[in-house]
């Protein structure tokens, strides 16, 4: 899945180039990026058995309506009013504190030294934008991205994948001309595009024409609102009705991001979870970066001196993950499936000889040698014939091949679909041929 975000996303731009930066960072960066007064969590500890809660979340789940951000002191009169108690004994809930999230860690001797864990990936690419800007000549917009782990102190982790302190993050930071915001070169492609949008509580189909007119959205952010859909979409199969694109309200969202959308996957007894976001954050962070290090964030472009403006595609890689297995989760009879689209099944192809006698394991092994140079390949040959195909189609690989006695004939082996089970023969010449075919 990450191969496949770095294919599309990368290749949205010529200047689009994926970097690697620190995990652990100092704490000068987060106080420029406000990470120091802003990263926290609402806290409310049981008066009775000591339990800590985010204090949203039981809001949460007591009214079923969203808390993102209330200040404490408005949750504490809510869980007052609504006689809120704790989920776990029923005992009452003590004041509401913030906590922050970020972990701390100590760098070398010196115990007042303090540094970071990455809250996110996005700082890496803010605090190394001048260097990159002038290493690739200076061109605007560059699209920085960068794959790799952030650490979030949670209160409570919880819903297997979905909530961890250690998770996976796929971001990817365009640094743009501001007096460009509404233009994008590539507009056409997208202009009759319809994007689905939560609107009245239903998802709503409008096209990116559309948007600019009715929700007042600059071309340059619905451009890549579009090509985030279309990956969702067209590269990572989910299904129409269980995505959409959620706007969020002045009180839910980040009071620097102008323009945010969240990306959201409908699962099972959970409903729409946010995996995602499309964030059109202006200058805050360069111009914090400015201001904290002492040193000019600006560049050069186009006649004129000026600070670039951010957009930012934040991708939660566990949440989608996790969302990629329960929708492509199928049971067929006692058959279990993993219906993944093919570039991300674990393998392409299984190759199995029917019998381990007769020579059949020497010829299966020179044809698994063979489409190894192409495809992630799998060999197997332990038990029947049917409890190897189940395997198969348990992990999601999409393409089985037997090689049978006749195969010593005729050069031919037998191709078996994990969707429909069907099978029929093809020479061993086209398999590699026949295979690129059918993956697309
Ligand atoms: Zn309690």
């Amino acid at each position: 899945m990450e191969d496949q975000w770095r294919k599309y996303f990368l290749g949205l731009d010529d200047n689009f180039f994926e970097i690697e930066t620190a995990n652990i960072m100092p704490e000068k960066v987060f106080e420029a990026s406000g990470h120091i007064s802003n990263f926290v969590d609402p806290v409310a500890k049981c008066k009775k058995c000591g339990t800590f809660h985010r204090a949203d979340h039981i809001m949460e789940e007591f009214l079923h309506e969203s808390f993102e951000g209330k200040t404490a002191q408005e949750m504490m009169h809510i869980i007052k009013k609504h006689n809120i108690k704790c989920p776990k004994c029923k005992g009452e809930l003590g004041e509401v504190s913030v906590l922050n999230m970020m972990f701390p860690v100590q760098l070398g001797v010196d115990k007042e030294t303090v540094g970071y864990l990455r809250p996110e990936t996005a700082q890496g690419a803010y605090i190394n934008f001048l260097r990159h800007f002038n290493i690739m000549r200076m061109k605007l917009p560059l699209g920085l991205a960068i794959v790799g782990k952030a650490f979030r102190n949670e209160i409570s982790p919880r819903q297997l994948l979905l909530r961890q302190r250690e998770f996976t993050q796929a971001e990817l930071q365009i640094f743009f001309d501001p007096r460009k915001l509404d233009e994008h070169g590539k507009w056409k492609e997208i202009a009759k595009y319809k994007l689905l949008v939560l609107a009245d509580k239903k998802i709503t189909k409008i096209s990116c024409d559309e948007a600019v007119k009715k929700l007042k959205l600059p071309k340059f952010y619905l451009y890549y609102l579009a090509k985030t859909q279309q990956f969702f979409l067209n590269v990572l199969k989910i299904p129409e009705g269980k995505f959409r694109l959620r706007r969020l309200s002045d009180e839910e969202k980040a009071f620097y991001n102008k323009v945010h959308f969240d990306i959201e996957i409908e699962l099972d007894e959970i409903g729409f979870k946010e995996c995602g976001g499309i964030h059109y954050r202006t200058d805050h962070d360069l111009s914090g970066h400015q201001k904290i290090s002492g040193q000019s964030q600006e560049v050069f472009y186009d006649e004129k001196r000026f600070l670039a403006h951010v957009l930012e595609l934040s991708m939660g890689i566990d949440r989608i993950f996790y969302a990629l297995l329960e929708l492509n989760y199928a049971e067929d009879k006692d058959r279990i499936m993993l219906k993944l689209p093919t570039p991300l099944a674990p393998f392409t192809v299984a190759v199995f000889p029917l019998v381990n006698k007769d020579k059949l394991p020497q010829e299966a092994t020179k044809i698994y040698n063979m489409l190894k140079e192409n495809f992630d390949v799998v060999y197997d040959e332990g038990g029947s014939i049917g409890k190897r195909y189940y395997r198969q189609d348990e992990i999601g690989t999409p393409f089985c091949i037997t090689i049978d006695h006749q195969t010593l004939k005729d050069k031919t082996v037998t191709l078996r679909h994990r969707n429909s089970t069907k099978q029929s023969r093809v020479k061993i010449s086209k398999l590699a041929e026949e295979i690129s075919k059918l993956s697309l």
